[in-house]
């Protein structure tokens, strides 16, 4: 085995990349049947003739999938294809039980795109697009005992239900120039496209589910000499790794590839042209079959389908809805909430934006939204291991614990307990309050009465406060809290106290 690093494998070639993302869209229904399109369900009960290919059964398309697809097409900068026929992709495979999947080939509708991909410290890369194409999605196997896989299991089950469920896939154009930022761009390229999908509710991007599923191409080539042109060195021989599942996975399985392949180079042996499965548990991407090419499918047009034919002035009105590129909406709502480098990036990482956007819309300050969803609620998700948008608390319920304590009605303790109780079911903000007893004591004779207890029982702190030590009121501001549990405006207790001690606040 090689001893290369990632590093000197660098220096000596240049990777060139390119990925091929599965979007998995949300429609209600799958792409050519009234199947509900649906994860989770039980085994085989979304299924009809259509979707598991019987004789005689006829596709018909579903509007909402080519919909879904025009838009992302646009969001992605595609030309739209005025006509697309589809095509029979044939193959044997038991997860697929009509033995071809429908697909496009020669007419993808969307076609020629760049997206415009922002890396950590700002950085932009332009990664082209070659097409974006509809097609169904095929059946699941599970290989069950043995020694595992299709080949050494004791036996294999199949779900249809996701066969047929309604996938756009995005090829890009090999992406050069990006040396030793590549897995760094193939990353910020994937999470990309996964926050578009989101933004446009179109899927929803859950990588862990299959939802979206990145196979991703990778060569290398010798690295040009000073001053010489790199984009003129042939490409090397590329590995295709499949199903590479999480963000970080991309990362890894890049690495992994540069230094198994210049490993290889470096001994004088070939690169297979192949695709090879990655191992999240070790690491390591390992041969799967040698590549076939278009050819060995018999692409042939779907007799079964009318072509996709969209309307001009349709997609012109579906241009009206591609909402803003994610790095740009990110750097507007930055300026705009005056949020730090660091704040911004602990907010997209955390995944709050859209909820900070949402708390701010409902009247908080993007500070105190920030401080609500990234501190108290941040800390619950992660005791309870869900997301954010996981947690039951919506944007304008934080909006108004804050509304509560910037009228003076809640302290920060207070407003903690109201939120625990909102997220424990207990109703709405107000209702918490209410039911719990928890708004601040602001009836003054209340706190008067409490003040002249806590001085009656303390007459030394009282004399130390007459005879200039203001500072010892602290005693008698915590007696209060004390007595209030809390619920006391620890400031004006502070001033009720210093006038029933004759003593100018
Ligand atoms: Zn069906
Ligand atoms: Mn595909």
């Amino acid at each position: 085995m090689s001893t290369l690093t990632y590093e000197s494998a660098l220096e000596k070639y240049d990777p060139v990349f390119g990925i091929e993302v599965h979007v998995e869209l949300n429609t209600a229904t799958k792409i050519f049947c009234g199947c509900a399109n649906q994860f989770g369900s039980a085994p085989n009960t979304n299924v009809c003739p259509v979707c598991i290919g019987l004789p005689g059964s006829m596709p018909v398309t579903n509007e909402k999938v080519v919909e879904s697809a025009v838009r992302l097409g646009l969001a992605l900068g595609c030309s739209i294809r005025e006509s697309s026929r589809f095509a029979r992709k044939n193959y044997f495979y038991p997860d697929l039980a009509k033995d071809y999947q429908i697909s496009q080939y020669d007419e993808p509708t969307c076609y020629d795109g760049e997206l415009e991909v922002v890396l950590d410290d700002g950085e932009v890369v332009t990664v082209g697009i070659e097409r974006a194409h509809i097609e169904e999605d095929a059946g699941k196997n599970t290989h069950v005992g043995g020694s595992g896989g299709i080949q050494g299991a004791d036996y294999s089950l199949v779900d249809y239900n996701r066969a047929g469920v309604p996938l756009v896939e995005i090829v890009t154009r090999p992406i050069e120039g990006t040396a030793e930022r590549v897995a760094e761009v193939a990353r910020a390229y994937v999470a990309t496209i996964r926050d578009i999908v989101k933004a446009m509710d179109i899927s929803d991007g859950r990588m862990e589910q299959g939802s979206l599923r990145a196979d991703v191409n990778l060569s290398l080539r010798p690295k040009a000499a000073d001053g010489e042109d790199q984009s003129a060195v042939p490409f090397g021989k590329r590995s295709e790794t499949k199903n590479v599942n999480s963000l970080r996975a991309i990362e890894r399985a890049i690495h992994f590839e540069i230094v198994r392949q210049a490993g290889l180079l470096d001994a004088g042996q070939p690169v297979h042209q192949e695709t090879r499965h990655w191992h999240e548990d070790t690491g390591e991407t390992t041969s799967g079959r040698s590549k076939e090419e278009a050819e060995d499918y018999r692409y042939f047009p779907e007799p079964d389908l009318l072509p996709v034919e969209p309307d001009a002035a349709w997609v012109e009105s579906l241009r009206g809805t591609i909402p803003e590129h994610p790095a740009k909406r990110r750097a507007r709502l930055q300026e705009e909430w005056a949020f730090s480098d660091l704040e911004m990036r602990d907010a997209v990482n955390a995944g709050a934006l859209d909820l900070i956007a949402a708390t701010i819309a409902a009247g908080a300050t993007p500070a105190s939204a920030r401080k609500w969803w990234l501190g108290e609620l941040a800390r619950t998700a992660n005791d309870a291991g869900t997301s954010l948008d996981g947690l039951a608390i919506a944007p304008a319920q934080v909006a108004a614990v804050q509304a509560m304590v910037d009228e003076g009605k809640l302290n920060d303790k207070l407003a903690r307990q109201v939120i625990e109780g909102v997220l424990a079911g207990e109703g709405e903000p107000s209702e918490v309050v209410a039911a719990r007893g928890l708004e601040i004591v602001s009836d003054d004779s209340a706190l008067e009465a409490a003040v002249d207890e806590a001085l009656a029982a303390q007459p030394d702190v009282l004399e130390k406060i007459q005879s200039g030590k203001v500072q010892a009121a602290g005693a008698i501001v915590g007696a209060v809290m004390k007595a209030t549990r809390g619920q006391a405006d620890a400031g004006r207790v502070r001033e009720i106290i210093l006038q029933r001690a004759g003593v100018n606040p």
